[in-house]
């Protein structure tokens, strides 16, 4: 399985990294292997001083696709969960000045926190409200009616270049109040009232 995630998706994250809002969405990818395990903690790695918690609503694609229809894309996902797509901002800095590719700063062990999935069905998808927890106190807060691409164009829009497979998983982008993690943390993801997942950091 692969994991497909999007890049500045919500324009008032664009705008606290000083990015441009892009025209097209920004992708990039994360292995198998950057999934941490359901209750295990995530422990801080030598490589960075600066990771970044990013909130995420997830779809897992539940059919194989390629170059998807907008019109069909609903069918290819029928649960979703909250993640955190982790980010060591260090690394991604120098990489990004540099115009290096992104991978040792987003698709490292471990930096793919996956919640709990939960059917789609009770969800309006252009009207889902998700947040993140940290320590007990609202950090993240986000509504998919201010995604900029909206799940169904992200899958035609992915599919065009990725087949899409059973199993895959797109992070579908972070809004605004990203930040610095810190040993001893604790993060908490819910969709509406419904906590999917609550990691440790170590
Ligand atoms: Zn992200």
């Amino acid at each position: 399985m692969k994991i497909i995630c999007v890049g500045r998706n919500y324009a008032d994250h664009a705008k606290e990294l000083n990015n441009p809002v892009p025209k097209k969405p920004l992708l990039f990818m994360k292995p198998s292997t950057a999934i941490l395990h359901k209750k295990r903690p995530f422990y801080y790695p030598d490589f960075s001083t600066n990771i970044h918690y990013e909130a995420e609503l997830i779809l897992k694609i539940c059919r194989n696709g390629k170059c998807v229809e907008e019109k069909f894309a609903h069918k290819y996902y029928e649960e979703i969960s909250v993640g955190l797509d982790l980010t060591a901002r260090d690394i991604q800095a120098k990489c990004k000045e540099k115009g290096h590719p992104w991978e040792i700063a987003k698709a490292f062990d471990n930096s793919a926190v996956v919640g709990a999935f939960i059917p789609k069905d009770d969800w309006d998808p252009n009207n889902i409200q998700f947040s993140l927890k940290k320590n007990g106190t609202l950090a993240q807060q986000g509504d998919t009616k201010d995604l900029i691409f909206n799940f169904d164009y992200l899958i035609a829009y992915i599919s065009r270049f990725f087949k899409l497979h059973v199993g895959d998983l797109i992070f579908t982008g972070t809004p605004a109040g990203v930040g610095p993690i810190e040993i001893g943390d604790q993060y908490e993801g819910f969709i509406g009232e419904q906590r999917l997942f609550n990691i440790e950091v170590k």
